[in-house]
C-alpha cells in the first residue's frame, strides 16, 4: 500500500476518495485515475475521477451546510475558534503534508515544508478577522433614518486550484471563505489531490460541521467544468492557466456567477547598472529557477541594462550551471523534476521554438544526462539570449526553468518592454536608486512589485494580477472583501407616511 493511501486509511479507517459532507466517498462512476511520481514516472496513488453527479452531490452538501444552524447559527467568534484550531492542526501535520505534496508535484521538500510551516499563519490571521468584519453606518440626508451595511457570506464557493502549491493556493481562498461563513467545494489538480484529501480530515478534526468543506477530485474538463458551471455555486475562485481561466469564467458567466481569477504570468525581472550584481543574479535565480520556474510569478523575462549585460549574464550562467538537480526529498537538491510529463514536453517544445526564432542558448536547453535522473521529468536550468520581446519565448508562459535575457538602454525603453505583455502579475527591479525604483513601481503593469527582492509573499499582502493575469485579490483584508457580499439596510423611524409614487432620494 502506498504511503498516502496508508495515511488516509489510517486517518479514516474507511478508504479514500472524494470528501463530501464529512465523509470520504467513491465516485458514482467508480472511475479512478493514477497520480504519477514525477521523479520516476510511476503511479504512487489512485484518485477518484469525479463526474457531474459527484459535483452535484458535493454542491448539494455545501448548500445544505450553508443554511444549517451548526454553521449559519454559530457566532463569528466561534468560527474564528474553528479556524484557529485548524491552524494548530496544520502545524502538527505540516511535515506529513509537505511530504505528500513533494511526492505529488516534485517540488523541493524544503520549499513545501516552508509553505506548510507558514500556512497556519493564514488561518490564524483569518481566525482573528472572523469577528472583526464590520459594516458601516452611513448618515443620509434625512433625519430619522438609520442606514447601515452588513457584510455577509456569498454562499457556496467553488475553489479550483493547480498543482504547483496545492494547499497554499487553496488556503488563500479557503481561509477567508470560512472566516466569512461561506461553504466550499474544492477541486485540486488531478495530479496533486492527496494533500487536499488529507487536509479534509483536519477540517473535520478541527470541528467544522459536515458539508462546510467538500473535495471533489478528477479532471478539469469534467469535474472542474461541472463545478464552474453548477447553478448551485455562488462564486468561483480559480487559480490556473490563463486559457483555462477564460473557459472557467465563460462557464460561470452562464449563471452570472462571479470569479476571482489568479492566472498566468510572464513577469519582468530587471537589473539596472547600479544594482549589486551578486544580489541581482541571485534574485534572477530565485525568480525563475526556484521551483523549476513552475510558479505563476516566475521572473521569466530578465532585462539587463546594456552597460552591465555581460557581467550579470556571466554571473547568472555560472549560478545556473552550479544548480544541483536531484531527488526533491533530498535537502541538498536545488532543482527537482517538473511536475508532469506534459510539462516536460512543453518546456522542450519552447526551447525548440526559441532556437527556431533565432534565440541562442547560453546554457541548458536539455534534459540532464545523469542516469539517476533519466526516468524523471528533469530539465536543466536554461538561459536564452539573442531574444527580442516580440518572440514567442518572451511572450508566452512556459512554466519551466527557462529565462529569456534581454538588454535595455534606459528607463523609458525598459518600461515599454516590461509592459509589452498580455500579462501583469508581478515585476522585480534591482537598483540602488530609490527614485528610479519607485518610478518603476508606479509605471509597471503588475499586481506585485518587488524592489531588490523577488518571490516573497505574505498572507497579509494583497495578491492578484492585472491584464490577462486575472482579477480579484487574495490575502489580508482583500480576501474578506473578495469572499463576502455587502448588504445595505435602511430603517425609517420617523413614523411619517411617504408618497407611494415618488422614490425617496435621501
Ligand atoms: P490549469 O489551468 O491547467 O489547471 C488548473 C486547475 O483547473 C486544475 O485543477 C484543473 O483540473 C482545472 N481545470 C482544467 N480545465 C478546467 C475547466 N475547463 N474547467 C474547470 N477547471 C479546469 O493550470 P495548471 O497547468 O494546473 O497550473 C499552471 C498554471 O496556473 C500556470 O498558468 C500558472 O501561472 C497558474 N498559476 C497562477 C497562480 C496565481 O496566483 N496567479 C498561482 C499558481 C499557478
Amino acid at each position: 500500500m502506498n504511503p498516502a493511501t496508508e495515511l488516509l486509511h489510517h486517518a479514516r479507517g474507511e478508504g479514500y476518495g472524494m470528501y463530501i459532507n464529512g465523509k470520504y466517498s467513491s465516485p458514482a462512476s467508480g472511475q479512478t485515475i493514477p497520480s504519477l511520481n514525477p521523479c520516476n514516472d510511476e503511479p504512487w496513488y489512485t484518485l477518484t475521477d469525479a463526474g457531474a453527479p459527484d459535483v452535484d452531490q458535493a454542491v448539494g452538501a455545501a448548500r445544505h451546510a450553508l443554511g444549517h444552524p451548526s454553521w449559519s447559527g454559530i457566532t463569528q467568534t466561534a468560527r474564528g475558534a474553528l479556524l484557529r484550531r485548524l491552524g494548530d492542526l496544520i502545524a502538527v501535520h505540516s511535515d506529513r503534508l509537505a511530504e505528500i505534496e513533494t511526492r505529488d508535484n516534485g517540488k523541493l521538500i524544503r520549499e513545501m515544508r516552508a509553505q506548510m510551516t507558514s500556512l497556519p499563519q493564514t488561518y490564524y490571521y483569518y481566525a482573528g478577522m472572523a469577528d472583526k468584519m464590520t459594516g458601516e453606518t452611513i448618515p443620509v440626508n434625512k433625519r430619522d433614518v438609520f442606514n447601515f451595511t452588513l457584510r455577509e457570506p456569498i454562499g457556496v464557493v467553488g475553489i479550483i486550484v493547480p498543482w504547483n502549491s496545492p494547499l497554499y493556493l487553496l488556503s488563500s481562498a479557503l481561509a477567508p471563505c470560512l472566516a466569512v461563513g461561506n461553504t466550499v467545494v474544492a477541486k485540486p489538480a488531478e495530479n496533486t489531490s492527496a494533500s487536499t484529501l488529507e487536509f479534509a480530515d483536519l477540517i473535520a478534526q478541527a470541528g467544522f460541521p459536515p458539508g462546510v468543506f467538500n473535495v471533489i477530485t478528477g479532471r478539469g474538463e469534467t469535474a472542474g467544468h461541472a463545478l464552474a458551471g453548477h447553478p448551485g455555486v455562488d462564486k468561483i475562485a480559480f487559480t490556473g492557466g490563463t486559457d483555462t481561466g477564460r473557459r472557467v469564467a465563460a462557464n460561470a458567466a452562464r449563471n452570472l456567477v462571479p470569479c476571482a481569477l489568479e492566472l498566468g504570468g510572464k513577469s519582468p525581472n530587471v537589473v539596472f547598472e547600479d544594482a549589486d550584481p551578486e544580489r541581482a543574479a541571485n534574485g534572477i535565480v530565485a525568480g525563475v529557477f526556484a521551483a523549476g520556474g513552475q510558479t505563476c510569478i516566475a521572473g521569466s523575462r530578465c532585462f539587463l541594462q546594456e552597460t552591465i549585460y555581460d557581467q550579470v549574464l556571466a554571473k547568472l550562467a555560472d549560478k545556473a550551471d552550479r544548480i544541483i538537480l536531484g531527488d526533491p526529498m533530498d535537502e541538498d537538491t536545488q532543482l527537482g523534476p517538473l511536475s508532469l510529463k506534459s510539462q516536460l514536453g512543453k518546456v522542450r517544445e519552447y526551447v525548440a521554438i526559441g532556437l527556431g526564432d533565432g534565440g541562442t542558448l547560453r546554457t541548458g536547453g536539455k534534459q540532464p544526462g545523469h542516469p539517476s535522473l533519466a526516468n524523471g521529468y528533469y530539465f536543466e536550468p536554461t538561459i536564452f539570449t539573442g531574444i527580442r520581446n516580440d518572440m514567442r519565448i518572451a511572450r508566452e508562459e512556459i512554466f519551466g526553468p527557462v529565462v529569456a535575457v534581454m538588454p535595455f538602454s534606459g528607463e523609458r525603453d525598459l518600461i515599454e518592454k516590461a509592459n509589452d505583455s498580455i500579462y501583469g502579475l508581478a515585476a522585480g527591479i534591482w537598483t540602488r536608486d530609490i527614485d528610479r525604483a519607485l518610478r518603476f513601481a508606479r509605471n509597471v503593469d503588475a499586481g506585485t512589485v518587488w524592489i531588490n527582492t523577488y518571490r516573497s509573499a505574505s498572507f497579509l499582502s494583497p495578491f492578484g494580477g492585472f491584464k490577462q493575469s486575472g482579477y480579484g485579490k487574495h490575502n489580508g483584508y482583500e480576501g474578506v472583501r473578495e469572499y463576502s457580499r455587502l448588504k445595505n439596510v435602511v430603517v425609517d423611524y420617523s413614523g411619517s407616511t411617504q408618497d407611494p409614487f415618488v422614490m425617496k432620494l435621501e
